[in-house]
């Protein structure tokens, strides 16, 4: 007789979760998986894949315009948000049984139900101890709201995911991945979108070039950006419009308040620190690179760890932990050269370093930067821009990053991010044949290095000290 029910209890079926436990099985371990809410957790039902499935829906906007260029008349379109929300809900539906199925085919036994955990060895899920050898935490994360008055007014994008009706007026309090992702979707549905962001322009943490450029592009578009915003109070009034009393004293009127202020760790009421499982300032548990936790046979893995937090790394960090345990395999993820992408419009793809952290790490870098209109518009007339960006270590020629903000960015990164992750060189991005005509090939005919700003400064130094030779 085995001395637990299972060699693997998960808690959690998201993309962490499932991938650790599909993998463990296909190996023969004996795995259960607990989730309280729909199969997929929140890439499936709450984040990528109904956003993306809303950015599709959005874009045909632009598309309809655009048409008129290549001598299409199209008659003024007409866009019901409830048809698009049927249509979304009914692939989510079908997503939830194919992760169903999925688990079912890898012999996982699929558990319903909010997991705790008990002792080391123990979860509870709806009254009933299950025992497992190893215990995995895969709880993911969720939307982080502020405390002020009247935050319940306010949504998350998981209330924006299934908004009933299109608000005419939205502000977007966060201009990271949620925030910029979801003005684009609401701005192209026809709402007139505001973002209020605390700092000066959206998505930090990203190359300056990039983040600059898309400030201006999703101006272009009509989005309001207002930088240094600081919400003090939300008011309903009977009408069911809000007001939003800004720090400064301003009024702001809109239909909905999205709040996309990042995420928190799905740590509280799990029982993880009554068992000895430590947790970090932020609530993420905390583990070593083989995603072990503090207590020996207990493992976390994906957002709830908050290392990088996105799908694809939660499903790798996942099986390597399945290879690690279940195959004999050791195996720890890499977290360097994650690319990711950011679904706003138009959209951005990157991988490696931005400029400044090239700088500060490698010392002297080349910087090679296009900036263009995409063929596309030439006819559509649209005023949209790409911009490429491609960050060189200057002593090997080794490329540190890639960056661009543009139509298919995220397909095009994609490639560029197998090529940094192979050690790929400047001149080896200088021997590939572009494909032509596509803005892709524009990472490999890049000519120019963008004149250094500190060689330059010193060159402009030298010309002012030529008078005081004299
Ligand atoms: P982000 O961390 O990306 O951005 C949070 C934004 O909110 C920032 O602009 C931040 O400002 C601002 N902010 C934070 N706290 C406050 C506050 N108290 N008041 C006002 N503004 C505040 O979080 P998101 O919610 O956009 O997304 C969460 C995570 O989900 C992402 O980091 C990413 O890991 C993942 N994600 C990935 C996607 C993708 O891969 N395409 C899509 C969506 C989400 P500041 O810049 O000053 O810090």
């Amino acid at each position: 007789m085995p001395q637990y029910d299972f060699d693997l209890f998960t808690i959690g079926a998201g993309s962490g979760g499932v991938a650790a436990s599909r993998r463990a099985g296909s190996y023969g371990a004996r795995v259960a998986i607990c989730e309280d809410s729909r199969i997929g957790g929140t890439c499936v039902h709450r984040g990528c894949v109904p956003k993306k499935l809303l950015v599709y829906g959005a874009h045909f906007h632009a598309d309809f315009e655009d048409a008129a260029g290549y001598g299409w008349s199209v008659p003024e379109p007409t866009f019901d948000w409830t048809k698009l929300q049927a249509a979304k809900n009914k692939e989510l539906d079908r997503l939830d049984g194919v992760y169903r199925r999925l688990l079912r085919d890898s012999g996982v036994q699929l558990i319903e139900g909010r997991g705790r955990v008990v002792d080391a060895h123990t979860v509870e899920v709806g009254g009933k101890r299950y025992t497992a050898e190893r215990l995995l935490v895969a709880t993911g994360s969720h939307p982080f709201l502020p405390e002020i008055p009247g935050i319940e007014h306010a949504i998350t994008s998981d209330g924006a995911l299934s908004l009933p009706e299109l608000p005419r007026r939205l502000a977007i309090v966060g201009g990271g991945y949620i925030g910029v992702e979801f003005a684009g979707i609401f701005n192209a549905l026809g709402a007139k979108v505001m973002m209020l962001l605390r700092g000066e322009t959206v998505l930090r943490g990203f190359d300056n070039d990039i983040r600059g450029m898309l400030t201006q592009e999703l101006r272009k578009k009509g989005i309001d950006l207002r930088p240094e915003t600081f919400i003090r109070d939300i008011e309903k009034r009977p009408d069911g419009t809000l007001s939003l009393l800004t720090r400064m004293g301003d009024t702001l009127e809109v239909d909905a308040v999205l709040y996309a202020t990042g995420r928190v760790p799905n740590t509280k009421g799990l029982g993880l620190e009554e068992v000895g499982v430590r947790l970090n300032e932020r609530g993420a548990v905390q583990v070593d690179e083989w995603s072990r936790t503090s207590v020996e046979n207990i493992y976390a893995v994906g957002d709830v760890t908050d290392r990088i937090n996105l799908t694809p790394v939660a499903i790798a960090e996942g099986r390597a932990l399945a290879e690690t345990l279940f195959h004999d395999n050791p195996t720890k993820f890499d977290h360097t050269g994650v690319a990711s992408a950011v679904f706003c419009q138009p959209p951005v793809g990157t991988v490696g370093c931005t400029e400044n952290q090239a700088r500060e790490r490698y010392g002297q870098v080349d910087v090679y930067v296009s900036n263009f209109r995409p063929m596309k518009h030439t006819l559509s007339g649209r005023d949209e821009r790409t911009m490429m960006k491609v960050i060189v270590e200057r002593a090997s020629g080794r490329v540190l990053g890639f960056h661009m903000v543009g139509a298919d960015a995220p397909e095009i990164i994609q490639g560029m991010a197998v090529a940094l992750k192979c050690g790929v060189t400047k001149k080896q991005l200088d021997a590939t044949v572009g494909i032509h005509p596509t803005a892709a090939e524009e990472f490999v005919t890049m000519r120019d290095k963008r004149p250094d700003p500190e060689e330059a400064a010193a060159q402009e130094r030298g010309r002012d000290a030529v008078p005081h030779a004299h």
